[in-house]
């Protein structure tokens, strides 16, 4: 593996072992000219040590356009911990801590896929820096700027149509996925779901009455939105062809399985992408706050946000005839120049003084 070719886009990466305990994690840091690098921490029994890379050098870069399209101060980090969820041990967890700890505040972490509360209260045992577990609350405020962003896309496609009576299918109804079902739900939403484990589907139909899907055929139904909430790479070019639905809105990182292609081929099929790292920032919204002292209504105000740059995103495909993506990108990249000019003339500045 040629690794710096990999990595050429990345300030830096970090590979943390504990033979001890089993632990393996990665922690990549991609841009941190807005700020502190933030990325939550993904325990995944990746099949290979270069799939955990190639997952955390792409978590981390979409960290990066998250903060930048939320307008934070704050910079783009990832990690990944590579091992199965049953092997997961408080003495790993600790050891993860450390490791964290190690790097003195130049990485904040916090929760995602196979990291509970619980986990990240573990971690916190031996470092503090993580967040998410104090006044925040991530998985809630990630499904409120989703349900923000299906507003804004309804709103775009489908003016003075309510939500109500639309059909929506949920792909993964873990800790996002169902607090999305339960706003769905309150919009009057027609809900179909599916999850690899069954029960979690069976739950949203016995609460929401939703209609329960194999995992193989969520992408066949005839729906208004399409909502991957599951993992990252779900759309590629021979799912993208079997898609009915008109809106993709979802919380999931990394969704297209190739940025460049699959965005425009959704566009050339006239469905209406909301780029992942825009619409499910409301997390990272959230744990933002609570590191820099909370405040629960400048938060909220934030996340609802959302709806207003997801607009704006829309607006400026449609006029200057760009997929959602290469307006996301360049909102992000332009907000991430300024900020290195500004740097750079302050350094400058203090040169001179000197
Ligand atoms: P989770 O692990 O709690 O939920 C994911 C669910 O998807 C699980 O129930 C799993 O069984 C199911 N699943 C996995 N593969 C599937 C498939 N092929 N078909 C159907 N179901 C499948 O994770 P989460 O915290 O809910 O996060 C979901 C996604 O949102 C992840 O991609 C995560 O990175 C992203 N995200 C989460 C947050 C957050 O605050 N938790 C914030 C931003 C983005």
């Amino acid at each position: 593996m040629e690794l710096f070719q990999h990595i050429k886009n990345h300030e830096l990466v970090m590979f943390f072992n504990d033979s001890e305990c089993n632990l393996k994690a990665i922690i990549a840091i991609h841009n941190t000219t807005l700020g502190t690098a933030m990325g939550a921490t993904r325990l995944f029994p990746y099949k290979s040590e270069e799939d955990a890379l190639k997952d955390v050098l792409r978590l981390s870069y979409g960290m990066t356009y998250k903060a930048a399209c939320a307008d934070l101060n704050a910079g783009g980090g990832k990690a990944v911990i590579i091992a199965d969820p049953k092997d997961k041990t408080p003495e790993l967890l600790k050891a993860y801590g450390r490791c964290i700890n190690s790097l003195k505040g130049r990485f904040i972490t916090g929760q995602d896929v196979n990291i509970s509360v619980e986990d990240v209260n573990q971690i916190r045992t031996e470092t503090h820096y993580v967040v998410g577990v104090s006044q925040a609350n991530p998985t809630q405020a990630t499904a409120i700027g989703v349900l923000e962003g299906m507003k804004a896309s309804v709103d775009f496609l489908w003016p003075g149509r309510k939500m109500k009576g639309l059909k929506v299918a949920v792909q993964g109804v873990g800790n996002v996925g169902k607090i999305l079902c339960e706003y769905l739900n309150k919009e009057r939403v027609e809900l179909f779901v599916s999850d690899n484990k069954i029960e979690r589907a069976e739950e949203m139909k016995y609460k929401y009455g939703a209609t329960i899907v194999s995992p193989s055929e969520i992408f066949d139904i005839d729906v208004d939105i399409f909502s991957p909430c599951a993992l990252g790479g779900i759309l590629n070019s021979s799912v993208i062809h079997r898609l009915k639905a008109s809106i993709i809105a979802g919380s999931a990182n990394n969704q297209l399985e190739n940025y460049q292609t699959d965005s425009k081929l959704l566009e050339s099929k006239g469905i209406l992408y909301c780029p992942d790292y825009v619409i499910n920032a409301g997390g990272l919204i959230d744990v933002y706050y609570e590191r820099i002292g909370y405040d629960e209504q400048k938060a909220f105000y934030k996340i609802h946000q959302i709806y207003t740059t997801l607009m704006e995103i829309f607006t400026r495909a449609k006029a200057e005839q760009k997929t959602t993506l290469e307006i996301a990108k360049s909102i992000a990249d332009e907000k991430i120049f300024k900020a290195k000019k500004s740097t750079e003339r302050n350094f400058n500045r203090y040169s001179n003084k000197k």
